[in-house]
């Protein structure tokens, strides 16, 4: 345990780091090499831009480098070479916090604290009001079913407290996202299979949250990327072609390929 707290902390604002107040304009990633191990590149030089307001959807197969390419945006790890530019700054000299406030996250695996469903969407945001949360909470098709719970807002959640079921959860993890309310938003489009109700609930919170917003989209099901504003078809690491739904399944490559397979 000791060892781990004793880590030095790799990523940290550079000297001269500035404020990244607002997301005006774009993210360009420019010759991207990356690697978490060495000797072991995933990412070979990717370059691509999306603009404000796009959605932008990563497809490709499992392993292929999609996660990787739409986290880097959050800087857990700096790239090899190459940059990843925020409104024409390189994200190495923005302040971490500053960029992080910038971006939303909704991944397959909603973490929970073992605390109340009010604190739990608040995550997002601490100082929110009630009237705060529950508006998040409605847009997310989480509202129904924590008003049915025995507490309500302040029902426990987590380890110890209710179980929660995937969509639920899902959900709750929506509504911390819309109380935050960040420009950019990374989505990591859920593999495991939920019930067609619960889906459908999923379906409508995510399309509620994507409105007004610049979309990074990781995903595993092609329905789903039909109307992105770009598809970025990923393969070892590269990028092998971009373009519509339409544009691409007219290249008849491997985009197409995947769509008939599934
Ligand atoms: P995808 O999203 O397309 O499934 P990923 O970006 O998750 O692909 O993974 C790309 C490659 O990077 C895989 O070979 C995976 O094993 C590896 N990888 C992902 N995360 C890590 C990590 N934290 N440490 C080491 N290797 C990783």
């Amino acid at each position: 345990m000791f060892e781990i707290f004793d880590e030095k902390i790799e990523i940290v604002d550079a000297p001269n780091a500035k404020e990244l107040n607002e997301f005006s304009k774009d993210i360009v990633y420019k010759n991207v090499v990356f690697s978490y191990e060495q000797d072991k590149t995933i990412l070979k030089n990717v370059s691509l831009d999306i603009k404000k307001g796009q959605t932008v959807a990563f497809v490709g197969p499992s392993g292929s480098g999609k996660s990787t390419i739409a986290n880097l945006i959050l800087r857990f790890y700096d790239v090899n070479s190459g940059e990843i530019l925020v409104d024409g700054t390189n994200i190495k000299n923005i302040q971490i916090k500053s960029l992080r406030d910038k971006i939303g996250t909704v991944s397959q695996d909603v973490f929970l604290f073992n605390n109340t469903i009010k604190y739990n969407i608040s995550y997002g945001k601490l100082d929110a009001t009630d009237e705060e949360i529950e508006a998040a909470a409605k847009a997310a098709n989480a509202h129904k079913f924590i008003s049915n719970l025995p507490e309500g807002y302040n029902t426990l959640i987590g380890e110890r407290g209710m179980k929660l079921s995937g969509g639920e959860k899902q959900r709750i993890a929506i509504a911390r996202a819309m109380l935050k309310n960040p420009p950019i938003l990374v989505l990591d489009e859920a593999t495991s299979a939920l019930d067609s109700e619960s889906e459908k609930l999923v379906q409508e919170a995510i399309e509620n949250l994507m409105k007004n917003r610049t979309v990074i989209l990781i995903a595993h099901r092609l329905a789903t990327v039909r109307n992105a504003d770009k598809i970025v078809v990923i393969d070892r690491g590269t990028i092998a072609e971009t373009g519509t739904h339409t544009e691409l399944l007219a290249k008849n490559g491997v985009y197409a390929k995947l769509c008939n397979m599934q």
